[in-house]
């Protein structure tokens, strides 16, 4: 079993100020959980990454940012590069968000050049996949993700992949208030998983951490990460609000 990792997607939401009192007060609350049950990341506004980086530097509280730049520099007017955000301080990127696929048209090829790009320069990844409410309806959800996962990781070595996070984000659960239900969770988890193993060896495709996300909230949180193959979550919403996010991860 792999240790949970809950992850905290505040999306554009806080300026620097609020964002730093967010990462202070959550950094505190982790401190004083003594041996939490899980890794802890958390991933503002690009804006407030470097003061947030400062703000968690002796805490075991982990930074990430919300996407990246599939290049290394240059004339990319907006972007932000992988070397940009390690130097603010970021360990980890959320790439591929349903967000970012929906208003900003990103595709399986996007997201594996920007998952190719953040690895070979030292970023981690968190890859989000997931099928819409539609896709679910038809049935061709495993058809979806599995795609995303084989285009999302093309050519990702087996090496690189011990540093790939997957969270698995049905679209109809984000922001909605309806989540998926542990067993469509655990399911769709082993199904990612299967996928994975076809990928790399099963030692590496059972260390890839596999986060849940959509609707998670300090109410549903216990009961879905005891769900089976669930490493888990990625939090949007309940992630702004520090007492709720530390809830989340102490029902690890
Ligand atoms: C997300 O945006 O990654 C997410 C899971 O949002 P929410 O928890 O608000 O559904």
């Amino acid at each position: 079993m792999n240790r949970k990792l809950i992850a905290g997607n505040w999306k554009m939401n806080l300026n620097v100020k609020e964002s730093v009192h967010l990462a202070k007060t959550v950094a505190a609350g982790v401190s004083n959980l003594k041996d939490p049950n899980a890794d802890v990341l958390i991933c503002p506004a690009f804006l407030s990454l470097e003061q947030c980086g400062k703000t968690l530097k002796d805490s075991p509280v982990m930074l990430g940012a919300q996407d990246v730049c599939a290049n290394d520099e240059g004339a990319y007017t907006g972007e932000i590069s992988s070397a940009m955000l390690l130097s603010a301080g970021c360990e980890f990127v959320i790439i591929g968000h349903s967000e970012r696929r929906k208003y900003y048209c990103e595709t399986n090829e996007t997201v594996n050049l920007k998952v190719k790009k953040a690895l070979e320069r030292g970023l981690k990844p968190v890859m989000c996949v997931g099928e819409t409410l539609q896709e679910r309806q038809d049935e061709i959800f495993e058809a979806i993700v599995g795609e995303q996962i084989t285009e999302g990781l093309k050519e990702v070595s087996e090496d690189q992949l011990n540093f790939v996070t997957i969270a698995y984000e049905p679209v109809w659960a984000i922001g909605t208030g309806v989540n998926a239900t542990p067993k469509q969770a655990s399911d769709m988890h082993l199904f990612i998983r299967r996928k994975l193993s076809q990928l790399c060896s099963s030692g590496t495709a059972e260390a890839v951490r596999i986060l849940y996300g959509g609707s998670v909230n300090a109410k549903n949180a216990k009961e879905i990460l005891a769900a089976k193959g669930i490493d888990g979550a990625l939090v949007g919403g309940a992630s702004l609000k520090a007492e709720d996010f530390l809830t989340i991860i102490s029902a690890c």
